[in-house]
C-alpha cells in the first residue's frame, strides 16, 4: 500500500531521493516466512519506514544530496540501518535532504526541492524535508531524521509531524555520514508521539562502533509516551525565544500551549538564558569548521565521483575538478568559512570564542534545568516558507534555527510536536519539548500529555 502511494503522490511530492521497492518487498515476504514459521519477529515487524539519505546501505545508494556520492553504493549498512533490520523495520527507500544536511529547505539538495504536502509551494524544512514531507503525506508512517542544527525538528514542526533529536550519543553515529560531528545526531520522525518512542527505543542504545556513544540504558520513551502527564512539572519559557522575526500566529499558538501545559496542571516558569541570543553565531563557525575537516574526505580517490582523470593530470588536480563539479554553493561556502576559522591566526578569534559561547549555553540550560523539567518554546520562528524566498540568503535561512540549535550546542535531548495551525497561513506550528541529557522520556511524558 505504501509503495502504491508512493507511485501515486511522490512525483509531485519529491521525498524520496530513491525508492527500493524490491528490497522492500522482499524484506516483507522475510517478515511474513518469519511470522508463517512461528519465529520471533522485531518489535516493528513489517512497519514500513522512510530513511534519510545520509544512513549508509548496504548495497542501496546513499547519496547525502550531494552529487559527489552518486553512483556510490555503500558495502556496509550504518548501526542504525542494521537495528532497523533488527527490528523488522520494511526500508522504502532513501529520502531527500539538503546536500550533506546542510539547509533548512531542502532546496540545496543536488537532486531538486522537495514540496511541503500542506502546499506544494512551499519548502518542508530541512535539511531533513524528504523523511518529515514522506510522513505528512502518508507516503510512510515512520522515518528518520539527523539533525545537527534543527535538522529533524524544524521539518517536524513546518509539515505538522513529530520529531525527535535524542540526546547527543544516544543513538550510534557509525554509518551515518559527518557533517559536523560533535552536533550530529540521528532521530526518530512520525506521525504520533508513541509512533516516535516506538522507533526510538528500536534505534537508540550503545555502540562500541561509535566513540561518543553513551553506555548508559535507553531513557524509558515508550513507557513515558504511554502515559502523557504533566501534572505537578515545572516548564520553563525561555525570554531569548520570542520578538522580533517571530511570525504572529506561531507565538499565538505557542502561548495557547502554554497555556494547556497550566491547564494540564503544570507550573509555568520564566527563565532568562541571556547566552541563547549567540548560539547562531557560535553554531555557524562550529559546524562550519567541522564541516571543513569531515568533507576533506571526498578526494575524488576514495568515493563516488572523479572529474577529469584523463591520464595526463595529477591527483591534486582531479580532486580539486572533482569538488568543484561535485559540491552545491552552500557547501563549498561552509568549507571555505570552516577552513577560514580554524587557520593560524584565525583560531582563537573565530572557533575558540565559538567553543567558549558553547560552553555558556550548556551552563545556561544547566541552571535552566535546576529550576523546571523541561523548557518549552515554538520549534521555529515562522510556518512554511515559499520555495525559493530564502535560497539566495544565508542569513535569512539560517534564521530558521534560532530555537534548535541550543540544544544542539548542549547536547541534550528535544522534540517538536503540532500544535495548530497558524491563522494567518493556515499552515502547522511546532511545539518544541526540550530535556536535560538522558531525560528524554520527559519529552515523550510532556509530548503524549499536550498532543
Ligand atoms: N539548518 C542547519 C544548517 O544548515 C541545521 C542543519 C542540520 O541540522 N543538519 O546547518
Amino acid at each position: 500500500a505504501h509503495l502504491a502511494r508512493i507511485e501515486a503522490v511522490d512525483e509531485k511530492v519529491h521525498a524520496f531521493l530513491h525508492v527500493d521497492r524490491e528490497g522492500a518487498l522482499a524484506q516483507a515476504r522475510a517478515v511474513d516466512a518469519k511470522r508463517a514459521a512461528g519465529e520471533k519477529l522485531g518489535p516493528l515487524a513489517g512497519v514500513p519506514l522512510a530513511l534519510k539519505d545520509i544512513f549508509t546501505t548496504e548495497g542501496v545508494p546513499t547519496t547525502v544530496g550531494s552529487k559527489i556520492l552518486e553512483g556510490w553504493i555503500p558495502p556496509y549498512d550504518a548501526t542504525l540501518t542494521k537495528k532497523l533490520k533488527a527490528a523488522d523495520v520494511i526500508i522504502l527507500g532513501k529520502t531527500n535532504m539538503d546536500e550533506f544536511a546542510m539547509g533548512s529547505s531542502t532546496e540545496n539538495s543536488a537532486y531538486g526541492p522537495t514540496g511541503n504536502p500542506w502546499d506544494l509551494t512551499r519548502v518542508p524544512g530541512g535539511s531533513g524535508g524528504g523523511s518529515s514531507a514522506s510522513l505528512a503525506s502518508y507516503q510512510a508512517p515512520l522515518a528518520i531524521g539527523t539533525d545537527t542544527g534543527g535538522s529533524i525538528r524544524q521539518p517536524a514542526a513546518l509539515t505538522g509531524t513529530v520529531g525527535v533529536k535524542p540526546t547527543y550519543g544516544g543513538v550510534s553515529r557509525y554509518g551515518m555520514v559527518a557533517f559536523s560531528s560533535s552536533l550530529d545526531q540521528g532521530g526518530p520522525c512520525a506521525r504520533t508521539v508513541l509512533d516516535a518512542a516506538l522507533l526510538h527505543e528500536a534505534i537508540a542504545g550503545h555502540d562500541p562502533l561509535d566513540s561518543t556513544s553513551i553506555d548508559a540504558p535507553v531513557p524509558p520513551v515508550v513507557e513515558a509516551a504511554r502515559n502523557g502527564s504533566v501534572a505537578g512539572m515545572r516548564v520553563g519559557v525561555v525570554k531569548q525565544f520570542r520578538g522580533e522575526g517571530y511570525q504572529a500566529g506561531v507565538v499565538q499558538r505557542f502561548d495557547e500551549s502554554v497555556e494547556l501545559l497550566k491547564g494540564l496542571g503544570a507550573e509555568i516558569v520564566e527563565l532568562d538564558c541571556p547566552s541563547f541570543d549567540l548560539g547562531l553565531a557560535a553554531y555557524y563557525l562550529i559546524a562550519p569548521s567541522e564541516c571543513s575537516s569531515n568533507l576533506a574526505r571526498f578526494d575524488a580517490m576514495r568515493y563516488g565521483l572523479r572529474v577529469g582523470d584523463d591520464g595526463t593530470r595529477s591527483a591534486e588536480d582531479v580532486t580539486a575538478l572533482t569538488r568543484e563539479a561535485g559540491f552545491g554553493d552552500e557547501v563549498k561556502r561552509r568549507i571555505m568559512l570552516g577552513t577560514y576559522a580554524l587557520s593560524s591566526g584565525y583560531y582563537d578569534a573565530y572557533y575558540g570564542s565559538a567553543q567558549k559561547v558553547r560552553t555558556l549555553i550548556t551552563r545556561d540550560f544547566e541552571k535552566a534545568f535546576e529550576q523546571v523539567d523541561v523548557i518549552v518554546s515554538p520549534t521555529t520562528p515562522t510556518t512554511a516558507f515559499p520555495i525559493g524566498e530564502r535560497a539566495d540568503d544565508p542569513m535569512a535561512m539560517y534564521l530558521a534555527d534560532l530555537c534548535t540549535i541550543p540544544t544542539n550546542l548542549a547536547g541534550n535531548a528535544a522534540m517538536s510536536l503540532p500544535c495548530g495551525l497558524a491563522p494567518e497561513d493556515g499552515l502547522p506550528v511546532g511545539l518544541q519539548i526540550i530535556a536535560p541529557a538522558m531525560k528524554d522520556d520527559r519529552l515523550y511524558k510532556v509530548g503524549a500529555a499536550v498532543e
